[in-house]
């Protein structure tokens, strides 16, 4: 089949790290393909913002140093100073891209401070609408870049391989026919697996595409049983793809969580109460749902009528909930929000097949170890998307040579099938798991599999799915965000 185009660098997925890459690979032509009609996934949703160690008193070597704290000691701590020491000038070059950051009375940057940093260095832009701010700024940029081409409504169903494995490019399916697009360079930027659970902060997109044509293809992924789940998600049942997230400056501000009691319950539970790590918040607000008990987040003293001003994200989806945050308390739920693991890649962000590279919450890099600190991955996508970025328009692979066939037609997963698999998910592979909770979810996974049609694109959905279960299994401690109640003390 003859190409759709050919470029030198083609990234599958605009988010935050698909569009730093693309935006620093100049001169290289870039084709950036997106599944979505409107690009940005998860990171136009991101509240919080970015984390970047820019205070008087605060230094990239003290923002490691709480990185590798939240990650319980297993990061790769080479990535995780070059994420810290990168930082500032990501913020900086956003800046310099017309991200308008908040400000304090005398122009000074405000810096937020979210649970487990030691110092505020959390920058911020229209208060908790950080993610649409910068990819407002990022879009604009691609679209006036005359080297990248911005393609939407593309979703890449496969990689095309050569006779010798190497990645030549990928097939996408444009909603009529599926469509080959041929480069030196392939970069995954297609975000994270979390939407596969039937709890989610995430949108539908971020159902790990580009973490399952990876290992379709033959490459490695690593840490996949590290998923870090949100303690506090609107709990509103007519929600179907996802919750929207109560984010934790929320709690930062005062914002307390009580049960259906009315008792606030975390100081029993953590030193630092409300602002205890997110995976021991998380687990707490779990075990009262387990107990029967429903459970809410009160703001009303802490933010009250503050709220439209400064949490408009969040006083939004209160609002279209029915739900006045300034007057009622909001009922909250876990759910599956970020994750720590994806496709392995090295330091130059190469993955394990030759001509394929990853950025962003798709890769594997280690820097989070088995929990991500808060704020770090708009970060990772704009330091590393800009590393890549900038290495590839130095030097890009050598070409390869004619793409086999492709190995799929496009089928995935029917609604029934995946509202089945996230609830698999949820229930056995969820905030708190154990063997046979997990060997049930296998099981039901082999049997989808093996029925389910060799060429259909679902099935990969359906494998990368079988590896998440099979990482969740290899690892029998609770480590981070992996909590194994058969195993419960943490290793
Ligand atoms: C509600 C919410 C709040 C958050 N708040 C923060 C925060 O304050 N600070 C922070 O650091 N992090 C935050 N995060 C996490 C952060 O937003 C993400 O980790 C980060 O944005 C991921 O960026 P990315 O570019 O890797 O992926 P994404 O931003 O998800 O972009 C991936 C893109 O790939 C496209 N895509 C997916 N599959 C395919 C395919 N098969 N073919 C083509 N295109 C495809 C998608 O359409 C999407 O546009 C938040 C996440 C959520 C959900």
């Amino acid at each position: 089949m003859a190409p759709t185009a050919e470029c030198d660098v083609l990234v599958i997925g605009g988010g935050v790290a698909g569009l730093s890459v693309a935006l620093t690979a100049a001169p290289r032509t870039v084709c950036v393909l997106d599944a979505a009609a409107r690009p940005g996934g998860a990171s136009a949703w991101a509240q919080g913002g970015v984390a970047a160690a820019l205070g008087a008193a605060d230094d990239p070597a003290q923002h490691a140093a709480d990185t590798v704290v939240a990650g319980n000691f297993h990061n790769d701590r080479e990535a995780v100073d070059r994420l810290t020491a990168g930082a500032p000038a990501a913020v900086a070059w956003l800046q310099a891209l017309g991200v308008a950051f908040d400000r304090g009375p005398q122009g000074e940057l405000m810096l937020g401070r979210e649970a487990a940093h030691g110092h505020a260095r959390i920058v911020h832009a229209r208060g908790d609408s950080t993610g649409a701010v910068i990819m407002g700024a990022l879009a604009r940029a691609a679209a006036q870049a005359t080297h990248v081409r911005l393609l939407a409504g593309r979703c890449a169903i496969a990689l095309a391989q050569d006779a010798q494995g190497r990645i030549v490019g990928a097939w996408s399916w444009n909603g009529e026919a599926i469509e080959l697009w041929r480069a030196r360079a392939v970069v995954l930027a297609t975000g994270g697996y979390a939407a596969l659970y039937a709890r989610t902060t995430n949108p539908a997109t971020s159902d790990g595409s580009g973490a399952a044509i990876a290992l379709a293809a033959g490459a490695r992924l690593r840490d996949l049983e590290f998923v870090q789940f949100h303690p506090t998600a609107l709990a509103v049942a007519d929600c179907v793809e996802s919750l929207p997230l109560l984010t934790e400056a929320l709690r930062g501000a005062g914002a307390m969580l009580r049960d259906d009691q009315g008792q606030p319950f975390m100081a029993d539970v953590h030193p630092r109460a409300e602002l205890a790590p997110r995976d021991v918040v998380a687990r707490a607000v779990a075990a009262r749902q387990l107990g029967g008990h429903a459970v809410y987040l009160d703001a009303r003293m802490a933010v009250g009528s503050a709220f439209p001003e400064r949490f408009p994200t969040v006083f939004q989806a209160c609002m279209r909930a029915g739900i006045d945050p300034r007057v009622s308390l909001v009922p909250v739920s876990p759910a599956a929000h970020y994750c720590m693991g994806g496709v392995r890649v090295d330091a130059a962000a190469r993955t394990t097949l030759d001509g394929l590279f990853a950025v962003g919450e798709v890769a594997g890099t280690g820097v989070h170890g088995a929990n991500r600190l808060a704020s770090n991955s708009l970060l990772e996508g704009l330091v590393f998307g800009r590393t890549l970025g900038t290495a590839l328009s130095d030097d890009l692979p050598v070409a390869g040579g004619a793409p086999a066939p492709c190995p799929r037609v496009y089928r995935p997963l029917d609604a029934g099938t995946r509202r089945a698999l996230g609830e698999r998910l949820w229930n056995g592979a969820g905030l708190l798991r154990d063997e046979a909770g997990l060997a049930r979810v296998a099981a039901d996974l082999a049997r989808w599999l093996e029925a389910w049609p060799a060429a259909a694109s679902g099935r990969d959905h359906l494998a990368l799915a079988q590896a998440i279960v099979s990482a969740m299994r290899a690892r029998p401690d609770s480590l981070g965000a992996h909590w194994r109640t058969d195993y419960p003390h943490a290793a």
